[in-house]
């Protein structure tokens, strides 16, 4: 049996693995990877590889993000304690506890089109603790109006382009990370909207499963 501690070593020597390669650099950032417990968020079949650098199986066919991708993410991001974010693909709800350690006091609203998953997602998150995230079963490719404006927008599949909701729900002065591109591979997009002007940055190739919805892939 894995204890605590030891648990708590092989997370420290992954977060040291992703600061050395460059992934990680803001303190923020590496409290919240220290701090939430990745093997509470995957099935248990797969709890000895929990602090590999891998995405792994969660279930219908769906992934939790390898823990670079989920730190490069946060780091775009540039979270802040009472940051209002809305994040596209909950998953296991992994990347959502990431965003709410840094979030303290802020919301986070997470959607997942799959309501087996998001129950999963729903179910680690209460189990670690976290208050402050709601889990949403719709489709996020419409993104969720009824809280926007959103400080932060996270997309966690990959879209065929950005869907004019997202836009239209990120507030002035918000950043959203979003993979645009093909069903196979995207590109990381970190997108800024200043005064009503939207500026794009591409931020290297990334590989996530399809964003599926009205305004994303078709099933
Ligand atoms: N962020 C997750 C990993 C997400 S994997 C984690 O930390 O574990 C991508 C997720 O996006 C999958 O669960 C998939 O079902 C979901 N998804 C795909 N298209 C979606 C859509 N249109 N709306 C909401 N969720 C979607």
């Amino acid at each position: 049996m894995n204890g605590y501690n030891e648990y708590k070593t092989k997370r420290k020597k992954l977060v040291r693995h992703l600061i050395s390669s460059g992934y990680l650099s803001k303190p923020e950032v590496i409290d919240a990877m220290l701090a939430v417990e990745r093997h509470k968020f995957i099935p248990r079949d797969y709890t000895l590889e929990a602090y590999s650098d891998r995405p792994l199986p969660v279930g219908n066919g769906q992934t939790i993000s390898a823990p670079h991708m989920v730190a490069m993410m946060s780091e775009l991001l540039d979270v802040k304690v009472a940051s209002k974010i809305l994040e596209i693909g909950a998953g296991s709800g992994y990347q959502a506890a990431v965003l709410a350690e840094i979030a303290k006091k802020g919301e986070i609203y997470t959607i997942e089109r799959i309501a087996q998953l998001a129950k999963f997602a729903e179910k680690n998150l209460k189990n670690c603790g976290y208050e402050n995230v709601y889990v949403i079963v719709s489709d996020g490719t419409l993104g969720y109006e009824e809280n926007a404006p959103y400080d932060r927008i996270i997309v966690t599949a990959g879209a065929p382009k950005i869907p004019d909701a997202l836009i239209k729900q990120l507030g002035d002065g918000g950043k959203m990370a979003i993979p645009i591109g093909d069903r196979f591979y995207q590109d990381l997009i970190l997108i800024e909207k200043n005064n009503g002007k939207i500026i794009e940055k591409t931020h290297g190739g990334c590989v996530f499963v399809p964003l599926i919805g009205k305004n994303g892939h078709r099933e």
